[in-house]
């Protein structure tokens, strides 16, 4: 049994309770420590104005969502002196204002959105018991890349898929910081551009060998240097050489026989393609002629093997006879 200060999503949060949600989930009540300290003076005081509730998402729990019901306690500032009449408790490092799910929380959807991308990422942290939906995880992406101060002088740019092989938006990263600055809604030239005029300290822009990409640095930032990525080059590189390999196998494969052997190879590869193609037509008529008469799947499957052992030794008789 899990004891309750392991459901607390941390230290100075007391949980009360623990129960099932009607949706299969968990509730874990908690309140935070029994005093406020003033913000503006720092005195203690227990003198409670008022109370509300906030509902946070939080780690699972075996697969389960868990949501945490935190009472969050406002209280009477009581110094004389102090401007400050209420205060509430502090739990910034708990969530931020108004977030709906816990900063630890927060930080996965981030990091699994980086990694993977809007929808793969919701499917995933489905997966893991956290519901959440792709928009969520693109504006925690997008809240990421707004906490950059300094502007950034080496970025790379590359397209970025908000639905895979349907709409693709850009994503920008800084490089020497190593974190996302911006994801623009489409990979259009005009957009790269506005977005490089909005920042005239970029130097070095690393991108694919894309035209778009190019003309847009061209157009939005002329004073960068713009670099081919080591990814796109090794990418680049490798359908280089499968397509050489490609070529030159083949070439290679038809100068070694003459033209008679050639018509005859091709009229082989075609006969024993059609014969494939027949032997799965006719296992497959067979199988489900079995499973109509009611056997079971262990039994079609031995004597399927049987079939294909029996159909194998046949053929190669036939080839030897062939040879002979
Ligand atoms: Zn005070």
């Amino acid at each position: 049994m899990i004891s309750k200060k392991h459901w607390s999503p941390g230290s100075d949060v007391a949980v009360q309770s623990v129960d099932r949600s009607e949706s299969g989930g968990w509730i874990v009540s908690g309140s935070l420590t029994p005093s406020g300290i003033c913000p503006d003076c720092g005195l203690h005081s227990r003198r409670r104005h008022g109370w509300r509730r906030r509902r946070l998402q939080d780690y699972p729990a075996h697969g389960d969502e868990v949501t945490v019901d935190l009472a969050v306690c406002r209280w009477r500032c009581q110094a004389p002196a102090c401007p400050r009449r209420t205060f509430s408790d502090q739990i910034a490092w708990i969530a931020r204002p108004f977030a709906r799910r816990t900063s630890r929380v927060g930080e996965i959807v981030s990091h699994l959105g980086h990694a993977a991308g809007g929808r793969p990422a919701e499917r995933l942290l489905h997966r893991l018991g956290l519901g959440v939906s792709d928009d969520t995880v693109l504006r925690h992406l997008k809240k990421r890349a707004q906490g950059t101060a300094e502007p950034p002088t080496v970025i790379g740019i590359d397209d970025w898929s908000w639905r895979k092989s349907q709409t693709y938006g850009t994503i920008i990263v800084d490089l020497e910081r190593r974190v996302v600055i911006d994801v623009l809604e489409d990979r259009d030239v005009v957009t790269c551009t506005n977005w490089l005029k909005r920042h005239p300290d970029v130097e070095v822009i690393s991108r694919d060998r894309c035209g778009l990409y190019a003309q847009a640095a061209r157009q939005g930032a002329p004073q960068a240097k713009q670099v081919a990525d080591r990814f796109h080059i090794v990418q680049n590189l490798r359908q280089a050489i499968e397509e050489q390999m490609n070529l030159h196998g083949r070439a290679t494969g038809r100068a070694l026989l003459s033209d008679a052997d050639n018509i005859t190879a091709a009229g082989s590869l075609l006969k024993s393609r059609l014969a494939h193609r027949t032997s799965r037509e006719e296992i497959f008529t067979t199988i489900h002629a079995l499973r109509n008469q009611g056997l079971s799947c262990s039994e079609i499957g031995r004597r399927a093997a049987d079939a294909q052992r029996r159909d194998r030794e046949c053929r190669r008789d036939r080839r030897r006879e062939d040879d002979r």
